[in-house]
């Protein structure tokens, strides 16, 4: 009996021996799995520092936290107010956009698997577009994480511990895929692919840990230098676009047609620019942006200097042109001159008697409306004077019409020669002449006549030796206030005739 009932006792006792040896591994395992949760985050935190210059303080702070040891009350503040940054960064989306929903949900199926039911709820949710933005959803993951996570972290019991053991083939496979997500620069593809073996061959987590976090900084490094090779080609680039438009601009020609084909040619590379503008923002990668800004190069090359010998051929064509039509100008000023020379000839002959050089009957009746009218205007007397030549008949059939002529020129001359510059003497016709006296009366007018009959009377001239004598009669009138031309010529040509009646070489006035 009593060895019954110390065989109950030791098998009791071993019992108890080994569940306490269970659970001190347990506590063991817990405490190194924490670590390396603790190790985990603060790395990933590293590697995310840099992407959002708003989280990165929080960042700090967790890593500060979890240096110090896994202290609940410190991480769920800090894990709110990381919450909270993440949802005031409402404005970024882009920047927050969660790059692989898929990738994380699979991530937090095999973390949080008692959460599996939320999960999927919010996957699900997630995925008929039920969260405005992406801080919902991170939110939303967040609280659920927290409510599975946290009270185990409080009490923790053997089942929490076997839950929460690391699985090191779920890392390495989260951490295969994020590398797969990364682009890799060609210069760091050997130490991927060696990172990528290890990860195939599942080694010790800490170090892939090291090694990834430590790729992944020279990615992000090469990144940046890439960028900033980006920037420095862009600037060079701009300094030649901005050389060609000068060069362009400085042979801009005054010609419209140039003008046009220029603002045509303005157009096509400022488009050129806009479009590699847009490219440039949009590329990602430097080989191709630069294979496609040389080829726009050359594409906006060609053309101005295509437009550029079009600009010179043309200017040459204008400038012939211009020659030509300075040629042709300069004849057509020749000829405009000649013909003015023959016009004045034209309106001279058209307006004078070729035989005796005095004004015609058209420049007598031209020189009357003007004078008529200066006399109605200034209420200034004008009277007219119609001369005869007496018995001219008699002269040409005896002497010959060659006296006759004679004659005519001679008595044109005394006329002209012995009345004002003011009057003006015409050949009307025939053997007879008329006068326009301005700012003559009658009396005054019929003084005049009698002075230049006396004159002629007096101006005898030879021909074959033979004295001709000439005398003339002048019929003299002054314009009224009613008159007309004609009926003052009436008045005046009924005077003259008078005179002839009269026995000729003499002056009446009506
Ligand atoms: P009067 O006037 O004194 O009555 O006698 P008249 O001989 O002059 O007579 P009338 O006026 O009728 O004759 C005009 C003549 O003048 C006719 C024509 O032979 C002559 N005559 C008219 N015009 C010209 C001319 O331009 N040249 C010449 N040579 N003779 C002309
Ligand atoms: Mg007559
Ligand atoms: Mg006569």
């Amino acid at each position: 009996m009593d060895n019954l009932n110390n065989d109950n006792s030791d098998k009791w006792k071993n019992k108890y021996l080994d569940l306490l040896d269970e659970n001190e591994n347990l506590e063991k395992s817990y405490l190194d799995n924490e670590d390396l949760l603790c190790k985990t985050i603060v790395r990933l935190s590293l590697a995310t520092t840099g992407f959002n210059k708003d989280l990165d303080p929080h960042l700090l702070r967790i890593r500060n936290t979890l240096k110090k040891g896994l202290k609940s009350s410190v991480l769920r503040s800090e894990l709110e107010s990381f919450s909270s940054a993440l949802i005031s960064l409402e404005d970024h989306k882009q920047e927050l956009a969660i790059p692989n929903p898929a990738l994380l949900f699979d991530f937090l199926y095999q973390h949080f698997p008692e959460q599996k039911n939320n999960l999927q709820l919010i996957e699900s949710n997630f995925k008929k577009n039920k969260f405005s933005n992406s801080e919902y959803l991170l939110a939303a993951i967040n609280d659920s994480i927290d409510s599975s996570l946290l009270p185990k972290q409080s009490t923790p019991n053997l089942d929490g511990f076997a839950e929460n053991t690391l699985d090191t083939n779920a890392i390495n496979s989260q951490l295969l895929q994020l590398l797969e997500q990364v682009e890799i620069p060609f210069e760091l593809e050997d130490p991927a692919k060696k990172l990528r073996e290890q990860l195939h061959s599942n080694s010790t987590i800490s170090n892939v840990l090291d090694e990834t976090v430590a790729l992944l900084f020279k990615i992000k490094k090469h990144a940046q230098s890439e960028h900033q090779e980006m920037a420095n080609y862009l600037a060079q680039l701009t300094e030649q676009l901005t050389s060609l438009g000068i060069k362009a601009s400085g042979a801009t020609s005054s010609a419209n047609l140039v003008a046009k084909k220029r603002n045509k040619l303005d157009q096509s590379v400022s488009s050129q620019m806009l479009d590699l503008q847009n490219s440039s923002k949009s590329a990602t990668k430097l080989e191709p942006l630069k294979q496609l800004i040389n080829s726009r190069l050359v594409d906006i090359t060609q053309q101005i200097q295509k437009h550029h010998s079009d600009e010179v051929s043309e200017r040459n064509q204008i400038h012939q042109e211009l020659e030509s039509l300075t040629l042709k100008i300069h004849e057509m000023e020749q000829e405009s001159c000649q013909l003015n020379d023959k016009l004045t000839a034209a309106q001279q002959r058209s307006l004078h008697d070729p035989l005796t050089g005095l004004a015609n009957r058209l420049a007598y009746d031209q020189r009357l409306a003007t004078e008529l009218a200066r006399s109605k205007r200034y209420k200034v007397p004008l009277s007219i004077l119609i001369w005869d030549i007496d018995l001219f008949k008699h002269i040409n059939d005896n002497f010959g019409h060659k006296a006759g002529d004679k004659t005519l020129v001679l008595i044109s001359r005394l006329l002209s020669q012995h009345c004002r510059e003011t009057d003006f003497v015409s050949r009307f016709g025939g053997e007879e002449f008329t006068m326009l006296l301005s700012d003559t009366d009658g009396q005054s007018a019929l003084l005049a006549a009698e002075k230049l009959r006396k004159i002629v009377e007096k101006a005898a001239f030879h021909s074959n030796g033979k004295k001709i004598s000439i005398t003339i009669s002048c019929g003299i009138t002054q314009f009224t206030e009613d008159d007309t031309d004609e009926s003052a010529f009436n008045r005046a040509d009924e005077a003259l005739y008078k005179a002839k009646n009269n026995g000729r070489n003499q002056c009446i006035i009506s």
